[in-house]
This record gives structure tokens, sequence and C-alpha cells, in this order.
């Protein structure tokens, strides 16, 4: 299993789960129709790592920068920068014949993270930047959000529970886009302003 650490605790998620379409800006880019209810798919503890790959069984695969929340005792304790890494083509090929995502979603390698750090009491004003090769090509937060976190919570609360350790990814803000071996990808968290914590990978 993978383990997630945060306050000197070690966290070993039982699952990530992921708002799909929580950005209209994405939403358009992709050609999707905005949801009537919140879209939620899930990725295993299997899915973790701290390797950025480009290709998966020959196929491109796509970043999706994302504000991550970790949870403890049913609340958002920590926040991190997430990457969701997609097979679009694969997805786009499932999505058309209405199959279920997880061979394009919930594959091993598929969910990175930053260290997590604990949250900011309001979440109202938390941002994610991400550059690739130095060039802006992710900026969006919980203004921009359909779905703000609170909200998040509720809507899974119907349905799951989320354990100890969970992690929440709550979707990606319009630029998404292929990953290339050898590109350098720096995500960070910001609370205004101020940097809450960023992370480095390079693609392999
Ligand atoms: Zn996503």
């Amino acid at each position: 299993m993978h383990h997630i650490s945060f306050a000197q605790t070690t966290f070993t998620p039982s699952k990530i789960v992921c708002v799909g379409r929580n950005y209209v800006a994405h939403i358009q880019e992709l050609g999707n129709e905005i949801p009537d209810d919140m879209v939620v798919f899930n990725k295993p503890n299997s899915a973790i790592s701290s390797c950025l790959l480009a290709q998966i069984d020959g196929e491109t695969l796509h970043y999706e920068g994302e504000i991550a929340l970790l949870i403890s005792a049913g609340e958002i304790a920590g926040v991190g920068f997430g990457l969701d890494l997609t097979r679009r083509e694969l997805q786009s090929r499932l999505k058309a014949k209405g199959l279920p995502w997880e061979r394009a979603k919930a594959f091993d390698g598929a969910a990175l993270f930053s260290e997590f750090v604990p949250a900011p009491a309001d979440l109202r004003t938390l941002s994610l930047r991400l550059t690739v090769n130095g060039e802006l090509r992710q900026a969006g937060g919980v203004g921009l959000m359909i779905y703000p976190p609170a909200e998040i919570l509720r809507e899974l609360g119907s349905f799951t529970t989320l354990e100890d350790g969970d992690i929440v990814m709550t979707g990606t803000p319009a630029g998404v886009g292929a990953i290339r071996s050898q590109d350098r990808f720096r995500g960070a968290l910001l609370d205004g302003d101020r940097e809450l914590v960023s992370v480095s990978w390079q693609a392999q």
C-alpha cells in the first residue's frame, strides 16, 4: 500500500475520490456538458506514485492539476497539489460507449501528490498554479469551482464514507494537455498570494 505523511502521521489512503467537470472553462475545453449532478470517480491506493510517466502502453498521458484534500476524522485536515493523470484517448472511447473510466483514470501511476500541509480555516482563497518547462499552463481555484470543497464533502457523504487518509481531488481548471518525456512540471498550491506548498517532477 502507498502512504501519505502529514503532520507527523502516516496515512494510508483507502481511495482517492475525484470530482470531474468542476470548472466551467475546463468543461468547455473538452466539449463536455455541464453535468446535472457532481461527476465522481475513484482511483485506488495503487494509483499513487511519485514518478511522473509521459506514456503508458504507447499512449501519451494527459495531466490535470488539482487541489487535493486530505481527510481525517471526516474533515479536511490537509491540502496539497495533485496530478490526476488521464489516458484521454482511451477515456474518450470509453465515454462514447458509456463504459466506466477506470482503465483511463485508475491505472498504476495515475495519481501524484505534493506534501500535504494543514488546511487553512477558509478554503475560498485556495488556488493552484501549474507550470510546465517554466510556462504557466493551469491556474484556478475554489472561486471558480461549481462545487466548492464543503459542497463536495456534503455530496460525497450522501453515498460514501471518507476514511482517515482518503484524498479528494477537486477537479481541474482549464489548460490540461499532453505530457512529454523530460517535461519539467512544477505545481503549487496558494492561499491568496501566499504559496503553501509546491512540488516538482520531471516526466519519464
Ligand atoms: Zn481530474
